[in-house]
């Protein structure tokens, strides 16, 4: 094996170490005795000299043409086209996920750069009638300043690109502080956007663990907005860190995402989407199935046929073209997600298949768990309540349309929802419904696409949405025009009635 690159924090345009020398490795989890990357292991010092960087990046940015800043995107768009198979590789190398789902995430970010290049020449306000003769009045979007960006492991190289490319197309600079197990694939998307003409300054990378360089990141007064993407317990605490400076929070967070299958369903659409759904990218997204709400007549069958389904599942190490299912991303989540399996043992559900950690042979030095099946779960088991972000499906029966739509409302998060229904009139129902960010029908819960707003209700997040032309609101503000030609005072607010 090569000797594993070192990165440097990216700081006013210069590849800069730690300010304390210090360093961290990030591993490939399916095979833990690969270095991937040693990064910087930042601390507050060092996000003080990146916001100041991004700073001092801030007017030249703000005031160069959304279009040319569109250009760039458009520009780095080819070049990460040209580097999608290296990047790929490298991508499964530090998340774990398969190829062609580590190349689905690149995808992704290609077409964010070609969503907000194209973003450039629109960034539309409104214009309208005034009350008063001789004056026009309009209303535009101007940045915001400098954004905060932390992002989670599971999307290395999409979720970076949903929070930079609407931030940097509005004309704000940027820290963005990536999740410790991927920075790599950060760095990838930001290189692309370097060697397109992006000035120093504009996109800053600092990297180390949350507490000691996003903490810092949330709280600096200089930092204007947070956009943040992670647990539903680390979000909480982001809003409490960030509530003194009274800056604006977009919170992205966790899932309990159902997926209902009624009696009158295509079984074999729901087999292969509950497939997908459950235990694509290892059941690591927001958006997985991680229940399914099957009604009772066809319960048993149903049941039988996920966990054939499930238990042919080839599990193995990404690169690997013959594995559908990758490693979980560290060894500290694969014991939690293990920690879950035992809870639902002991609340009482049915284990039908997995239950554990695959050792030996190909899997003997990575973080694997077979693909498991839970049956006879019940609403308010913990399995069926809490986020396991594993490849874990919990199976629970309903008698009607109304209590699967009951059941999948009632938990504290509410991102991505499903229905598998071949009846128009509940197929619609369930649309307006499911209290979900996301609704998909005859579709499974994973699979939005970048140019309709993504997020959640509830304990999922706090209202934003990132992606679709709603993610150039959070990273703008509106900005009143009056101009009035009229060569008198016009008083408005003032009783001008005859
Ligand atoms: P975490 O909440 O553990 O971490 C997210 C990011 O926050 C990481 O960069 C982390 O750093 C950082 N962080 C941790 N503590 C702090 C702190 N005190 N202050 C500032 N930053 C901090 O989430 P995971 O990375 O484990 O990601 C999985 C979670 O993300 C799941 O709950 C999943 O549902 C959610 N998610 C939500 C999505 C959505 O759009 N709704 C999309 C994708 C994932 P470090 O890496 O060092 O821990």
């Amino acid at each position: 094996m090569s000797e594993p690159r070192v990165y440097h924090n990216l700081i006013g345009g210069e590849w800069v170490a730690s300010a304390s020398g210090k360093t961290f490795e990030s591993r490939n989890p399916a095979d833990s005795r690969e270095v991937v990357g040693i990064f910087q292991d930042s601390s507050a010092d060092d996000i003080n000299a990146a916001v100041a960087a991004a700073r001092t990046a801030y007017p030249t940015w703000r005031l160069m043409p959304a279009p040319k800043r569109g250009e760039i995107m458009f520009r780095a768009a080819q070049l990460l086209r040209d580097r999608k198979e290296q990047y790929s590789r490298e991508m499964t190398r530090e998340m774990g996920k398969v190829l062609s789902e580590t190349g689905g995430d690149l995808v992704e970010a290609l077409d964010m750069l070609y969503f907000c290049g194209g973003e450039g020449r629109r960034l539309h306000g409104q214009t309208t009638p005034s009350e008063l003769p001789n004056k026009w009045q309009l209303s535009i979007r101007q940045p915001v300043g400098v954004c905060g960006l932390i992002t989670p492991w599971n999307f290395p190289m999409a979720i970076p690109s949903w929070k930079m490319l609407p931030a940097l197309i509005c004309g704000n600079t940027l820290v963005i502080k990536p999740a410790e197990d991927t920075p790599a694939s950060t760095y990838n998307l930001v290189q692309c956007l370097i060697d397109a003409g992006l000035p120093p300054g504009v996109v800053n990378i600092v990297t180390g663990y949350g507490p000691s360089a996003g903490q810092p990141l949330v709280e600096h007064l200089d930092v204007n907005i947070i956009s943040f993407t992670g647990s539903t317990a680390t979000g909480r605490r982001v809003t409490e860190l960030a509530a003194p400076t009274m800056k604006r929070v977009s919170l992205e967070l966790g899932g309990k995402n159902p997926m209902i299958v009624l009696d009158d369903a295509d079984l074999e659409l729901a087999l292969e989407g509950v497939t997908w759904g459950a235990f694509g990218t290892t059941g690591q997204r927001c958006t997985a199935t991680s229940r399914l709400i099957v009604q009772r007549g066809i319960a048993q069958e149903f049941t039988h046929r996920v966990v054939e389904r499930a238990q042919g599942l080839r599990v193995g190490n990404g690169l690997d073209t013959d594995a559908q299912v990758g490693p979980i991303i560290n060894q500290r989540q694969m014991e939690r997600v293990l920690n879950y399996i035992e809870i639902g043992q002991q609340e009482g559900a049915r284990l039908l298949c997995g239950g554990q950690r695959l050792t030996g042979g190909a899997h003997a030095h990575g973080w694997f768990i077979a693909p498991t099946v839970f049956a006879d779960v019940r609403p308010q088991m913990r399995i069926a309540q809490e986020e396991i972000f594993g490849p874990v499906l919990s199976i629970l029966t309903v008698d009607s349309f109304e209590q699967a739509i009951t059941v999948a409302n009632d938990v504290q998060y509410g991102l991505s929802s499903s229905i598998y229904t071949r009846d128009v009139n509940k197929a619609y129902q369930a649309m307006r419904d499911l209290y979900t960010g996301i609704v998909y029908v005859n579709a499974p819960t994973i699979g939005a696409e970048i140019h309709l707003p993504f997020g959640g209700t509830k304990a999922t997040g706090n209202g934003h949405r990132e992606a679709g032309q709603q993610a150039l609101d959070l990273f703008s503000e509106w900005k009143s025009i009056y101009v009035d030609y009229s060569g008198g005072l016009q008083r408005a607010q003032i009783d001008n009635a005859e």
